[in-house]
């Protein structure tokens, strides 16, 4: 039996310098034209570079605690359900004294109230603002404030921390990155 081992793995694509055609790999990155030696960015050429996105008016974009995809909520709305897994996300601002028993997950703002106390194993917010006392790790997609009288203990995940002064950080911090590309 001679069967041609066809395989939907290699893909024709066009060399951009040269325009001559070649068969690759999907798995391949790069490259050199066997036309024209030049270095080709395969990767590129299949699944080309994410375009400058523009939010629709009166949205906001988050990203689904569950499944981390892209998407979009009425500014306005407390809640937004995932489109890809239905997962519901918290988009409201909780103003707090306490929280006991439950994690607390929400894309919007977290304000811990003077004298408040958090004894919680795991905090994921939009953005915080602590002006009680924290006991436990802390994770915003934002900014992480820390105001006066406000106290954290454990480990804060934030793109941004302000520690104003007469507030209490101790333990770690990771920043995440902006501009990270995953
Ligand atoms: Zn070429
Ligand atoms: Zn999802």
């Amino acid at each position: 039996m001679s069967k041609i081992n066809e395989s939907s793995d290699i893909t024709n694509i066009t060399c951009p310098y040269c325009e001559g055609s070649l068969a690759v790999s999907v798995y391949c990155e790069s490259i050199p034209c066997c036309h024209c030696s030049r270095h080709i960015n395969v990767k590129e050429i299949l699944s080309p570079a994410k375009k400058v996105k523009s939010i629709p008016v009166g949205t906001k974009e988050v990203f689904c605690f569950k499944c981390g995809k892209e998407i979009y909520a009425d500014k306005n709305a407390q809640a937004v359900s995932c489109v890809y897994c239905y997962n519901r996300n918290d988009l409201s601002d909780y103003k707090v004294k306490s929280i006991l028993g439950k994690n607390l997950q929400t894309h919007g703002t977290l304000y811990l109230k003077k004298k408040g106390t958090i004894d919680i194993s795991s905090v994921l917010v939009g953005n915080a603002v602590i002006e009680g006392k924290i006991n436990g790790d802390l994770t915003a997609m934002g900014t992480v404030e820390i105001l006066k009288h406000g106290e954290v203990y454990g480990k804060i995940t934030c793109r941004k921390l302000i520690v104003k002064k007469g507030g209490i950080f101790e333990g770690s911090v990771r920043m995440l990155n902006i501009d990270a590309d995953d």
